[in-house]
């Protein structure tokens, strides 16, 4: 599904170096967890893989479903089945939430929406995430709570049907009731299509108790040392990350 060889990233316009001869390999229906303290490049990470700006591709490949991604705008990874759930969502004065969702729907599917259908999924999701109806017609994220953005992003996802599902620190600013309501989402779509691989990005393991990962992967410093299954999680969160007295954000200066 997705194959990362040896990626090295720098913050574009500075000589930061943010991901070392990082790789990664996730096969179809794969759930990887990937554990690591502040600033060590888990959403570059992910923002690499969706093609952000503001990050350069030193070295290294990145490939979705034997394509490689490297001249592929953010859009065009979108459209082959990529979904990144942003760890700060954005907010979009102006586009409501359901102009948004049929546009892109229309453009992931390269087909008219039908609307009745469109109504009927977007009111079973609205539902089953607890979300308020009224929220499909305000503007993207404007105004609401930190839990009410992660919530929309999975409404997002269950109507896109991405391939592949970057969650960065999804349980970052939700409170412990909505993060088991948006992981529950998460898991029945994962459960209705079996296909799908994640890359789960977390500080803690809790949410690893919700969505039980194949592969938990310890990051540091920009690449992964070393891999294992829940029992590494769970390892970190007695003992800590390795070598985390040294200091995780130590800047390279490269
Ligand atoms: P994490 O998600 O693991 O907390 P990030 O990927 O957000 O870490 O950031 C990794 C490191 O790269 C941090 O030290 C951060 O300050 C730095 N960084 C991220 N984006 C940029 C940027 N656009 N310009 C300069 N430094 C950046
Ligand atoms: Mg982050």
């Amino acid at each position: 599904m997705l194959e990362i060889k040896n990626l090295m990233v720098k913050a574009k316009g500075t000589n930061k170096t943010i991901l070392k001869d990082f790789s990664l390999s996730i096969g179809k229906g794969e759930i990887h967890a990937i554990m690591g303290p502040n600033g060590v490049g888990k959403s570059t990470l992910s923002k690499v893989i969706m093609a952000h700006p503001n990050y350069e591709v030193i070295e290294g490949s990145i490939t979705f479903l034997q394509q490689d991604l490297k001249d592929l705008s953010t859009d065009e990874r979108a459209r082959l089945g990529i979904y990144y759930v942003m760890q700060d969502p954005s907010t979009i004065e102006g586009v409501t939430n359901s102009e948004c969702l049929r546009t892109a729907l229309r453009e992931r599917t390269g087909e008219p929406v039908n609307l009745y259908q469109f109504i009927q999924e977007m009111n079973t999701n609205l539902k089953a995430l607890k979300m308020d109806k009224n929220m499909i017609h305000r503007s993207i994220n404007q105004g609401f709570s930190g839990g009410e953005k992660k919530k929309n992003e999975v409404l997002q996802l269950k109507m896109l049907k991405p391939k592949l599902i970057l969650l960065d620190e999804l349980d970052s600013g939700l409170d412990v009731d909505s993060l088991k309501i948006v992981c529950q989402n998460i898991k029945e779509y994962l459960q209705e299509n079996k296909d799908t691989s994640v890359l789960l990005i977390t500080h803690y393991s809790r949410i690893l108790d919700l969505i039980k990962p194949d592969y938990v992967h310890e990051m540091l410093h920009g690449t992964i040392v070393k891999t294992g299954d829940i029992r590494l999680a769970k390892e970190i969160e007695k003992n800590g990350y390795s070598g985390e007295n040294e200091g995780s954000e130590k800047d390279d200066g490269e």
